[in-house]
């Protein structure tokens, strides 16, 4: 009715979503090539022993301040920066970041617990990773068994080959290797022990289903006692109430992550944590 020759969108909605979209890729190729990073900044979660509380190790997690959108979250913008091809600057920028801030706090804190970054599946597709990782934390002066590296299960097996060969020798030069959203991908149990491995994390949605869940129970005590009996460290994400903590007293000290204990925090208030746990020198 419009006329020919004019391409009209029938849904506002999509429209709007494939415009947010756009505005991201391009604010966030803006944000990576030209300002430096302004308005990404990481915030770290604690993973704590079950038992005790004491902090173990914490994760990086991004943060992104958007100059017109507000807070854009990484669910959304990690999404963009895959699709857009990003994401292997974005992970690299954050490693930077990290290894930077790693040698600031060991100045402070010797004991510091290792810190775990996020690896998109793209970096896998680099043949220069290793290398480039090695340049990293050398260039930070900062040793790679202080990182732990989290691939999620479907990064696995969706690039099995590379990944198992740039795993093992990320592996070789010291970094720990952390299978991550374990439990929600395709199943990965079957090739478990061909992947080099140091830890697995069991997603969030175990530790919510077991709560209401009998067989789901079950399920998680399977996987706790699977990752026992491969001597792979653990961590149970998403524990948010004391009752789930209860439910996990029976496996006797676990690694967990959750925001029952810490909520992923800015570094101001992560520098007061480690302050507690080690009064600076
Ligand atoms: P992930 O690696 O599985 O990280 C854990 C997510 O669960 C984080 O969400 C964290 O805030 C959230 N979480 C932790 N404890 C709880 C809890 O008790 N309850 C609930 N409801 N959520 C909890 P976040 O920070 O929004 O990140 C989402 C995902 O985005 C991450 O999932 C990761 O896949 C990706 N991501 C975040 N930062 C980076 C990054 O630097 N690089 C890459 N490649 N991906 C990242
Ligand atoms: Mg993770
Ligand atoms: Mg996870
Ligand atoms: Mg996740």
């Amino acid at each position: 009715r419009a006329g020919r020759n004019r391409f009209q969108f029938v849904d506002q909605r999509q429209h709007d979503l494939h415009h947010r979209e756009l505005q991201i890729e391009h604010s966030l190729h803006h944000v990576l090539n030209t300002a430096a990073g302004e308005g990404l900044s990481l915030h770290y979660q604690p993973q704590v022993c079950s038992s005790s509380g004491e902090i173990l190790a914490m994760e990086a997690l991004l943060r992104w301040q958007h100059p017109t959108l507000g807070p854009v979250f990484p669910d959304e913008f990690i999404a963009v920066a895959e699709q857009s091809g990003q994401s292997v600057r974005l992970d690299r920028w954050v490693l930077e970041q990290v290894c930077a801030q790693v040698a600031n706090w060991l100045q402070d804190y010797p004991q510091l617990p290792m810190v775990s970054v996020n690896l998109s599946a793209q970096q896998f597709s680099q043949p220069d990773f290793a290398d480039w990782l090695q340049a990293c934390v050398d260039n930070a002066g900062i040793a790679p068994t202080r990182l732990k590296l989290e691939v999620t299960e479907t990064t696995m097996m969706e690039h099995t080959d590379t990944c198992v060969a740039m795993l093992e020798r990320l592996r070789q030069m010291g970094f720990r290797i952390s299978l991550d959203d374990f439990g929600t991908g395709y199943s990965a149990l079957a090739c478990l022990h061909q992947y080099p491995l140091d830890e697995l994390k069991i997603d969030r949605s175990f530790m919510v289903e077991a709560s209401v869940n009998e067989r789901a129970f079950m399920l998680l005590k399977t996987i706790v006692s699977l990752a026992q009996q491969l001597s792979l460290s653990l961590v149970v994400e998403g524990v948010e109430q004391q009752e789930q903590l209860d439910l996990l007293a029976d496996f006797g000290p676990l690694m967990v992550q959750g925001y029952y204990f810490y909520r992923p925090l800015p570094v101001a208030d992560i520098m007061a944590l480690l302050d507690e746990r080690q009064p600076g020198i």
